[in-house]
């Protein structure tokens, strides 16, 4: 009997596998011909700086609308991409449409903002990603101080030799670099020292339970604190209430980013926002 249940085990694991597998072929297709056509497009998140009171930032997030399936996030699509090669022709694509988009906001006479674009760890692997960078900054006549490029913790240390090297050359173009997630990875935090970063993103997992939970509240504090020693510059990542911007503030933490500032949005809603001056929506911060 025993025999019997494990090949029907069997039988219905490799069902499943196949169902599974079929799926994945399916959406790997569709994502081919998405890379052709307007179903995949960038929104931009608004990232705030509380000492200016301006947006100084715009970080660039992936979209795919599907004709069929509607909205599919990024954390579905891009670990396939990644698998199938596909982030190599999609990465390129988004960086050169957010330079693009920068370029233009600065053409028509906007104040620089930082564009920020997520880079996936394969991207950084591939051997072409310095040419990749060099060509989207010619291309779109972006200076490389106005485009930071965002990579995990995990990413970094996966082989951290060869992209010390490659980090130090993008940095020698005047690009900055920001951890992103940072926190939730396990690395030693010994790395710091060894790459040429200029910015550390706060997870917002540290940021959603502030701040009654006291320790998250203490591992924010220490990571403000340890950016400040190491002359770092900080966003805070997933800010959505009041009270997690004043817990940030009254730290010291002046850079966010999150759904209580504004959510990811078209360019065009960016665009009315830098017309209207940018202005950061917060004003009475310590009163209600
Ligand atoms: P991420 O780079 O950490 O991006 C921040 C994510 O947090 C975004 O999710 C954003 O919409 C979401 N978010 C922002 N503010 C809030 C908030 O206040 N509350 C909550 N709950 N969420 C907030 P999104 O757009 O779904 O992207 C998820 C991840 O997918 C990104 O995480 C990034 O790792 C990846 N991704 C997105 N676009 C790209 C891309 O162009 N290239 C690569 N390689 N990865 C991308
Ligand atoms: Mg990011
Ligand atoms: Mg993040
Ligand atoms: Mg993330």
């Amino acid at each position: 009997a025993a025999k019997q249940g494990g090949r029907n085990m069997h039988h219905f694991f490799s069902e499943e596998m196949n169902r599974r597998a079929r799926k994945r072929h399916e959406l790997e297709v569709s994502l081919r011909q998405a890379m052709a056509t307007e179903e995949l497009f960038l929104v931009y998140q608004p990232q705030y700086d509380l000492g200016s009171g301006r947006m100084s930032g715009v970080e660039a997030l992936l979209r795919w609308r599907h004709p069929a399936k509607g909205l599919i996030p990024p954390s579905l699509f891009i670990p396939l991409a990644e698998d199938t090669g596909l982030i190599q022709t999609l990465g390129r694509w988004v960086l050169r449409s957010a330079c693009a988009q920068a370029a233009l906001w600065q053409q028509a006479g906007y104040p620089a903002l930082r564009m920020c674009v997520n880079l996936s760890g394969v991207q950084l692997r591939q051997g072409d990603l310095l040419e990749m960078v060099d060509q989207a900054l010619e291309e779109t006549g972006l200076r490389p101080k106005d485009l930071e490029l965002e990579l995990t913790e995990s990413v970094l240390m996966e082989s951290a030799e060869a992209n010390i090297g490659t980090l130090t050359e993008l940095k020698r173009r005047g690009i900055h670099l920001a951890i992103d997630d940072f926190g939730t990875g396990y690395s030693s935090l010994s790395y710091l020292k060894h790459f040429p970063v200029d910015r550390i993103k706060i997870d917002r997992s540290f940021i959603s339970d502030l701040p009654d939970n006291q320790d998250d509240a203490a591992i924010v504090e220490t990571i403000i604190g340890m950016a400040r020693s190491l002359k770092l510059k900080l966003v805070a990542e997933g800010v959505e209430t009041k009270e997690q911007l004043e817990f940030l503030r009254l730290h010291n933490c002046l850079e966010m980013q999150g759904f209580y500032f504004a959510a990811p949005m078209p360019a065009a809603e960016i665009e009315k926002l830098l017309a209207r001056g940018a202005r950061c929506a917060v004003r009475t911060l310590s009163t209600g």
